[in-house]
């Protein structure tokens, strides 16, 4: 039987890189031969982490089915968000804790899909649940993650049960939960590092929206003057990958993380679907989104009920 191979959503964040670490070592504590991968190097915020916890980061692949039949997916579902070839293998395990869409196998797998704030909280929880032992490492990771997916549970995702997981989890991974999450979070808002493309991309998401092609980019900043030097060539960028992967729109969030505040840039053929989402008229290709920080639960959901 081949190797287990456990990973998140293309252009993975925190809680995708993380997750597929803990799930591997979850799957191994059963007998099973698995191993994280991932579809990208981590991000800088995620680095931070690898580097605090001094662990490796998952080895970086482009297709699956090449060396294994059988994968565990970790902080995604959707097949358009995983792996380009995910129809070609058996999903053994899905983690998560998204909208279910687009999703079907044709064998029974271990499915478990909770309305929390990471999955990081979820898989705190199945080793609990086991009785397996949470190490120093393991729960620095799932600590980021929930500190990185909840922004030190600013975010509307965040629930209580996340907030008590990090905090049980700050005391075994012997962090202080704020500092430690603060500089988690500022790690991941330098944009100096990050060329236009990664700004817009490195945290994409492909979503299907009754029949339309909407990619949805985030990134995170502390304060929008950096970024707004920097709007007409991210635009730009914006227009010239529309055209050429028929997206029929394109939106990049660009949120505050310390003020809990967003705008965006959105590019495409009828932006009426993003105006009617957010009852906001799109000006100059931007608009305020004050408050949002949740693209799964202040973007995906409104923008989908105005596709329909
Ligand atoms: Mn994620
Ligand atoms: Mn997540």
């Amino acid at each position: 039987m081949s190797k287990t191979l456990v990973f998140g959503h293309q252009n993975p964040d925190t809680d995708t890189i993380t997750s597929a670490l803990v799930m591997a070592d979850f799957l191994k504590a059963q007998g099973v031969e698995a191993e994280a991968v991932a579809f990208a190097e981590p991000s800088s915020e995620t680095n931070y982490a690898l580097e605090h916890f001094q662990i490796d980061a998952p080895r970086v692949v482009e297709t699956v089915a090449n060396e294994t039949s059988r994968v565990a997916l970790v902080d995604h579902n959707e097949p358009q968000q995983s792996a380009p070839d995910i129809q070609d293998v058996t999903i053994t395990h899905v983690i998560d804790h998204h909208r279910v869409s687009g999703f079907e196998t044709t064998d029974p797998l271990y499915m478990r899909v909770e309305p929390v704030g990471c999955t990081g909280t979820i898989l705190n929880k199945m080793f609990k649940e086991q009785g397996f032992e949470v190490t120093k490492e393991s729960a620095g990771l799932m600590l980021s993650a929930i500190i990185s997916d909840t922004l030190l549970f600013k975010s509307p995702t965040n629930t209580p049960e996340d907030e008590a997981a990090a905090k049980e989890l700050a005391k075994i991974a012997g962090v202080d939960l704020k500092d430690y999450g603060l500089n988690l979070l500022r790690a991941g808002t330098n944009l100096g590092e990050k060329s236009d493309d990664d700004i817009l991309n490195a945290d994409a998401k492909n979503f299907d929206m009754h029949g339309k092609n909407v990619r949805i980019g985030q990134v995170n900043v502390i304060g929008f003057d950096e970024i707004q030097q920097r709007e007409a060539a991210i635009l730009q960028l914006m227009n010239d990958q529309l055209s050429e992967n028929g997206y029929d729109l394109f939106a990049l969030i660009i949120t505050d993380v310390l003020e809990s505040d967003s705008y965006s840039l959105v590019v495409g053929e009828d932006l009426s679907a993003f105006e009617s989402a957010f009852a906001k008229k799109v000006t100059d290709h931007k608009v305020d989104l004050p408050g949002v920080v949740s693209r799964k639960k202040q973007i995906v959901p409104p923008l989908t009920n105005a596709y329909e």
